[in-house]
């Protein structure tokens, strides 16, 4: 995400940079201390349940002076139809009352008296089902939204998360486009429509994601935002949506009728169901981390002070970047995490969850996540940034930061490694990477290639941004050049490459995710790379108009040759498990860099996957990068080898024909692999 500035900057700020701080060795500043004895509740029963004595609503604020329940028959207009008194429980810090009948198609808010005065309504922090713009809490029977065939809806089975190819979008950049074809243009339906093509009938849509073969989609924030008034959606208001407002009901206006709670409810499980029936898992990148307003969301108003962490002057603190962090060092807050995933992962089947500023929360809170999660679906695949976006009351050791991943199993995080060195970095548009020229980043690609896992031939010291293997585990990491943040593939490289023929960056964009798709770990790309989609120069696009974000699909037929490349490179990494090592054991065993002295040889990486790595059939598998912009020569063993990529051409059935080894030219801003039985 970012709001103010681009989270990924961080990675530099506030992890290497701060890692070793003897700053903030406590664990919560000295005002946040007062809450940590406060009484918690986690039942399942928080705020609102219907059953067969009627409807229960239970507010968790320990420290309020009264509580009462306003009762609507109106989602956003209108006074209260009746008005529920609230009973403290000091041991669970809860408040309960009741009413007999069951109350739904009715809308409800909280109060809470605070230092004497009645605060603001809220819909509370548990709210499934919302009204307009998400200011009251909606009652609704939730087994009413499920689409036909819901008890049988499952997602993918993942046995080892290498295995997963994420595909990272936004549901109005798939398909606001007039050349998308698509129906329920900025929509959770969207999703769901078969046979959409663009108007030279290239195939648009859920059908486009099934040709291009990829595992998972990961859904940019799909929770009820802040950012777009969804009673004025004629306006076509875009956002990101990392302003959180209701994290446990989705977003109004992907929905056909945001007045309606239901509608949104059932309308994104048909999206799940529809992806799940073509066998696409569904992970939402979810924003525990922070609330769009301070004073005024929906924590604070219900627990003031509670959920979000402060300096020791009381003032909030702002690791976020966008005025404030959540707490999940204290027990509510961190129960709600873990509950929230756990709702999203019941009644939606989402399949995997990607926390934006990973490193706000704790290491033991992510810990618990990833295995309750866990309890639920094996599959369900967790990870995210692991950095934050400013400085925190959060001691750095308990940090979910990149360099604390090895204390956190089954979870993964972004490598910016990779990302930086292989197209230059992120901030800077005019710098090259490997893949673009620019020498001294081999030893940071290399880092990439083995997931950041401990490897002999791998000098940590000489890393542009890590300086240590922080990985234990390929499954630890998630690869990747690009993501909605900072410029596109394609705009970097048109920034950096400047002057230069536009094939040139159309090769050099197949080579950096030729590297991706290659490499150890998890691969992540960004919605449309694979058809040269641009931003038009605009790196930070979070509210830019549909103008700059909605992928043209006339890029289809235009890249044609981009597209067939990236189709047959992600196929090449399903066929072949040697790109899918699950230990770093195995890496070290399997993977073995070919020695060049990139003082002299600069820009070119080549090693073998050796001894059917990982269980391939193939015996040995070469890979070779060429980021210069001159051709260079590698000389390879003699032998009968299968000629999979060479010169910006990629093919595993053999249609490339063979080598005999020997000395091999490499296009500018190529790869070569080669693979003998
Ligand atoms: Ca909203």
């Amino acid at each position: 995400m970012k709001i103010l500035f681009s989270s990924t900057m961080t990675a530099v700020l506030f992890a290497a940079g701060s890692f070793l701080s003897p700053l903030h060795s406590a664990a919560q500043s000295s005002f946040d201390a007062q809450f940590i004895n406060y009484p918690t509740y986690s039942g399942d029963d928080l705020e609102l349940i219907v059953d067969n004595s009627g409807t229960h609503f239970r507010l968790w604020s320990p420290k309020a002076q009264e509580a009462r329940v306003n009762i609507y028959t109106n989602g956003h207009t209108g006074s209260p139809s009746q008005v529920l008194d609230m009973k403290l429980d000091p041991a669970t810090g809860t408040w309960t009352a009741s009413v007999p009948e069951k109350l739904y198609g009715m809308f409800y808010t909280f109060q809470i008296k605070w230092n004497g005065e009645w605060n603001n309504e809220t819909p509370g922090v548990w709210a499934k089902a919302v009204g307009i713009n998400g200011k009251r809490a909606a009652i609704i029977d939730l087994a009413k939204t499920d689409p036909d065939g819901w008890n049988k809806d499952k997602g993918p089975d993942v046995s080892n998360f290498s295995d997963v190819i994420v595909y990272e979008m936004h549901h109005r950049d798939m398909s606001m486009h007039p050349s998308s074809g698509i129906a329920n243009k900025g929509k959770f339906l969207a999703l769901t429509e078969d046979g959409t093509v663009s108007p030279l009938g290239d195939k648009t849509g859920i059908d486009h994601l099934k040709e291009l073969g990829i595992t998972h989609v990961h859904i940019l924030p799909s929770y009820d935002y802040n950012s777009v008034d969804e009673m004025n959606l004629q306006q076509n208001t875009y956002n990101w949506g990392y302003d959180p407002q209701n994290y446990n009901s989705p977003e109004g206006s992907y929905s056909t009728n945001p007045s309606d709670p239901s509608t949104r409810i059932r309308e994104m499980k048909e999206m799940v169901k529809a992806l799940h029936d073509a066998g696409i898992g569904v992970i939402m990148d979810v924003v525990y981390n922070h609330t769009a307003e301070n004073d005024g969301s929906n924590f604070e108003l219900t627990a003031p002070g509670y959920y979000h962490r402060h300096w020791d002057d009381g003032k909030y603190s702002d690791a976020s970047g966008c005025g404030n962090e959540t707490a999940s060092d204290l027990k509510q807050m961190q129960d709600f995490i873990i509950n929230s995933t756990k709702y999203w992962a019941e009644e939606y089947h989402i399949d995997g969850f990607r926390f934006d500023l990973m490193a706000i929360h704790d290491t033991e809170t992510m810990n618990k996540v990833a295995s309750e999660l866990k309890k639920i679906n094996p599959s369900i695949f967790v990870y995210g940034e692991g950095w934050t976006a400013g400085d925190s009351p959060l001691a750095i050791e308990k940090r979910a930061l990149k360099e604390n991943v090895s204390k956190m199993k089954n979870i993964a995080v972004f490598s910016d490694d990779l990302r930086d060195a292989v197209k230059g970095h992120y901030s800077n548009a005019s710098d090259r990477g490997f893949a673009t020229g620019k020498p001294g980043n081999e030893e940071t690609v290399k880092i990439g290639i083995v997931a950041a896992t401990s490897h002999p031939q791998v000098d940590y010291s000489k890393g542009n941004n890590s300086k240590f293997a922080y990985a234990l585990s390929p499954e630890m990491i998630v690869n990747y050049v690009s993501c909605h943040d900072d410029l596109t593939l394609t705009d970097k490289l048109r920034k950096s490459m400047e002057g230069e023929p536009e094939q040139n960056m159309l090769e050099a964009a197949k080579l950096a995710q030729t590297i991706v798709f290659t490499s150890q770990g998890t691969p992540f790309m960004f919605a449309g790379e694979e058809i040269f989609r641009d931003k038009q120069g605009v790196h930070n696009s979070y509210k830019s108009p549909d103008s700059i974000n909605a992928i043209n699909w006339e890029n289809k037929a235009k890249y044609r040759g981009q597209f067939d490349y990236y189709k047959e490179l992600i196929a090449l990494r399903k066929a072949h498990p040697a790109f899918r090592m699950t230990s770093a054991d195995d890496i070290a065993k399997h993977l073995v860099f070919d020695k060049i002295d990139s003082s002299k040889t600069p820009n070119l990486i080549s090693y073998s996957l050796k001894d059917n790595a990982n269980g391939d059939y193939w015996k040995e598998i070469k890979v070779v990068f060429n980021g210069a912009s001159q051709p260079q020569t590698v000389n390879m063993p003699k032998g009968k080898w299968l000629i999979v990529a060479k010169d910006g051409k990629i093919a595993h059935d053999g249609s490339l024909g063979v080598s005999s080894g020997g000395k091999i030219i490499l296009a500018p801003y190529s790869a070569l692999i080669l693979a003998r039985e």
